[in-house]
């Protein structure tokens, strides 16, 4: 049969492009080289519990079109991502608000937590003396003094980049809010929550009637012959790989987890736990049925699973996962892009095709705007 597209990739990018052009009557096929369709948002079934194999997926937006998708694909379910932080046993609430202020402090109102902070800035400023912060090191001394920053960035951001804080663009650590009110929501946005019955059930959605190959590699199986089958492609693998590296190889960082099951109804109280100094390698620990099953649920599944999450330097075979957007990156990046224009028949899509930083909705948000 001959098909409208070829779909390289079944994560949100993928999926939700296949969904909106079966609608539109067009005939699609899906091949993904993993053994499971979903891409990072599939999910392991273990002890009846959903395991979020490549990371911990929160879906979050404030955007009520994607909101309304999704939830027409599959209902979502209330949960609320409220991280807990450890820093050698002491514990803190994120992201940074009263609850975490009060505990670092005493404090117990707003003005006196930013008296507290005002001080606590005080030295930093200083040292700025007007200017710009211009590592991550100065931008968190400047936003929440030293403290916050001692217990629960420094360590925890090291680990994460595996680089010290001074030599880190202060743009990563904007993305943390800090609160004057007592609310450990880490998100802003308007709607939040994880598909009842699991991340698997909205790719199944999406993918309803679509023809699919798992275990399939574009590369070795169609990249020569894909326009025997197809009039169109869709590519969300990496993008540097669709052009044979021949412009050199774009760099990512990667995690990856240690996961294994605890015979406990109940392993941390939470499903995510930052670990927030060097005692402990990883970063955080997910305790996966804390995304799904809410008092009493908890306790009628006897057992629990849980990742430890570690992140590393990114080596040739790994998981590709976030794109370094630095300079040199960037610009290989950019001259990869002016190759993918012509391509006239080709949509580059996604995390690894577009080489950006995309949360979910984005992603989906990406794809309803092109139908
Ligand atoms: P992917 O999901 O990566 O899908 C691409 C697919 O293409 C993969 O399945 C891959 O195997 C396949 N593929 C690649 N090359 C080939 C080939 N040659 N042949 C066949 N198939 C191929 N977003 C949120 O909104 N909330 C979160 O909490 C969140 N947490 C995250 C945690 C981690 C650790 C990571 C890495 C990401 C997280 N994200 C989160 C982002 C989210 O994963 C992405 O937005 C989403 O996966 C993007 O979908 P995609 O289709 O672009 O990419
Ligand atoms: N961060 C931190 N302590 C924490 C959590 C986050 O210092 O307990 C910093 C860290 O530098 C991280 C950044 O804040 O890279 C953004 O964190 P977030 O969890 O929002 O991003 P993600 O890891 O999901 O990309």
């Amino acid at each position: 049969m001959r098909y409208d597209y070829l779909i390289v990739g079944s994560g949100l990018f993928g999926a939700t492009f296949a969904f909106k052009a079966k609608q539109m009557g067009k005939r699609c096929l899906v091949i993904e080289k993993r053994p499971n369709l979903g891409g990072n948002v599939y999910c392991d079934t273990i002890e009846g519990i959903h395991v979020h194999k490549y990371g911990a997926h929160i879906f979050h937006t404030s955007n009520k079109e994607v909101w309304d998708f999704v939830n027409s694909i599959v209902e979502f379910n209330r949960y609320t991502n409220a991280p807990i932080a450890n820093y050698k046993g002491e514990l803190y609430n994120l992201p940074f608000n009263m609850n975490t202020f009060s505990q670092m402090w005493g404090v117990r109102t707003p003005e006196e937590a930013q008296k507290k902070i005002e001080e606590q800035k005080a030295e930093a400023l200083l040292k700025l003396n007007g200017r710009a912060p211009s590592n991550l090191e100065e931008q968190a001394l400047s936003l929440v003094g030293k403290d916050i920053f001692e217990k629960l960035i420094k360590e925890y951001t090291e680990k994460q980049w595996g680089r010290k804080c001074e030599d880190l663009p202060s743009f990563i650590i904007k993305r943390l809010p800090v609160r004057f009110v007592y609310d450990n929501n880490y998100f802003n946005d308007k709607y939040q929550g994880i598909p009842v019955g699991g991340y698997n059930k909205l790719i199944e959605g999406l993918l309803k009637d679509v023809d699919c190959k798992t275990s399939c590699d574009f590369f070795t199986e169609y990249k020569d012959c894909w326009r025997d089958i197809a009039d169109r492609l869709v590519y969300t693998g990496p993008l540097d790989e669709y052009f044979g590296y021949q412009l050199g190889r774009l760099n990512w960082r990667t995690v990856f987890f240690k996961t294994r099951i605890e015979d406990t109804p109940n392993f941390q109280g939470n499903a995510v736990v930052n670990y927030t100094s060097h005692e402990q390698p990883y970063t955080r620990v997910i305790e996966h049925k804390h995304f799904e099953m809410f008092g009493q649920e908890v306790y009628n599944c006897p057992k629990t699973v849980i990742s430890e999450e570690y992140s590393t330097e990114y080596k040739q075979g790994m998981e590709p996962y976030y794109p370094v957007n630095d300079e040199s990156n960037n610009r290989l990046a950019e001259s990869y892009r002016e190759l993918a224009k012509q391509e006239a028949d080709v949509v580059f899509g996604g995390r690894l095709a577009e080489y950006k930083y995309y949360d979910m909705a984005p992603v989906i948000e990406k794809v309803l705007g092109l139908f």
